[in-house]
């Protein structure tokens, strides 16, 4: 096995509360202070606190945040703005742009609102170019960038195929490097995957596992900068885990139990179901994500909601044939999505965010220092560390 990196376990508990949104993680990851949920680059008093992007700025580094969720969601806006509530996007928008973050890049919302509608025309005068696509990005090698290139969030990964105009994470990642590194004091990057929480919250595997291969490639570009780059270090974790989702095993009835497994007929007299591998190769297929599918098959009403119906433009939406003559009631569309999930043995305990702990994942330069048990608090002071910016006193 190849070791590479620190690897660290950590909490991201609130102040006042067990479970965290994107909000209160983003913050604490941000600032080092522990916060409430729904607030923005406060701590749990309400005061705005320094975050990272502000004090590299400070020190003189460009700065970056990009996000294939809209760029005023919580976890950019923790970063570089500060606002009591997290639905003040507009508020954050101009914030972003006044503290003047030199690689602003994502989803448009909330940027070109009839109350915002000053804000491109004053970022431009302030020197960013704004992108709204991959042609407008790829002229772009020096200075500002703002780069909008969806009405609200991004498409889902497994939709991604449909909108080829719109460049993806990593492209939009390799650029962003481009630009800061011409900074020769160095620079701070964040780059968010924020669609593994979308496509988590619809306890959607095929789309969990598209916008897990979506970071992959943009960790590895981050980790071959920093091989090339000595002195660069790539910290990965998450904010928080949503949907607490895993394989587990299940007892077939007698019908299924006929199709049983080898290892379940060595084990338990065939009547379990294991999850088996091949349910990754299907879940590689799915063409769109079950939020959409689900929303399209909603809005049908219910006597043109046939079975038939059902079964062709699921398999189409999942890329192959599911046969869902074996599922109950199938005109129920959320309960039919539990089905399918329970057939390749895929359990969701929520589709809402839990408290457990995380992965992080260091590379490179003082990686180290990011071992052990630790919670998100931990992470600000330790990157300060990193970069030999903490004060000490004399
Ligand atoms: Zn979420």
């Amino acid at each position: 096995m190849i070791q590479e990196g620190t690897q660290g376990l950590f909490f991201n508990n609130t102040y006042n509360t067990i479970v965290t949104d994107s909000a209160a993680s983003a913050t604490q990851m941000a600032t080092g202070v522990l916060s409430i949920p729904e607030t923005i680059g406060v701590d749990y008093n309400g005061k705005p606190v320094e975050t990272l992007m502000e004090l590299a700025k400070k020190k003189g580094k460009s700065i970056g945040i990009i996000s294939d969720a809209y760029v005023t969601d919580a976890t950019p806006a923790c970063f570089t703005a500060h606002t009591a509530k997290r639905g003040n996007r507009r508020d954050i928008a101009r914030q972003q742009i006044k503290l003047g973050v030199d690689v602003i890049s994502g989803g448009l919302k909330y940027f070109n609102t009839d109350e915002n509608q000053h804000l491109l025309e004053e970022a431009t005068a302030q020197g960013y170019q704004v992108a709204l696509d991959r042609k407008d990005l790829n002229k772009i090698t020096s200075g500002k960038l703002l780069g909008l290139f969806s009405e609200a969030g991004m498409p889902p990964a497994v939709e991604m195929y449909q909108h080829p105009q719109i460049p993806s994470l990593w492209d939009q990642t390799k650029k962003a490097i481009a630009l800061l590194e011409q900074n020769k004091k160095g620079f701070v990057l964040m780059v968010e995957a924020g669609k593994i929480d979308w496509s988590a919250h619809a306890n959607d595997a095929g789309g969990v596992l598209a916008e897990m291969k979506v970071i992959d490639e943009v960790i590895s570009l981050a980790r071959d900068y920093a091989d090339k780059h000595p002195g660069t270090l790539v910290y990965v974790n998450a904010d928080h885990d949503t949907g607490l989702g895993t394989f587990v095993y299940h007892h077939l009835d007698s019908n299924q139990a006929a199709h049983k497994t080898e290892q379940g007929e060595m084990l338990y007299g065939g009547n379990t179901y294991y999850a088996d591998f091949r349910t990754y190769k299907l879940l590689e297929k799915q063409k769109r994500s079950l939020h959409s599918l689900a929303q399209e098959l909603h809005e049908i009403p219910m006597e043109r909601r046939t079975p038939d119906y059902i079964q062709r433009r699921l398999s189409e939406g999942l890329g192959y044939v599911v046969d869902i003559s074996q599922f109950d009631n199938v005109r129920d569309i959320n309960g039919l999505f539990k089905q399918l999930n329970r057939l390749y043995g895929l359990s969701w305990a929520t589709g809402n965010h839990s408290a457990a702990p995380l992965i992080s994942i260091a590379y490179g330069a003082q990686a180290e220092r990011f071992g052990g048990v630790y919670h998100n608090t931990d992470i600000f002071p330790r990157l300060k560390d990193a970069f030999g910016w903490t004060e000490r006193k004399k």
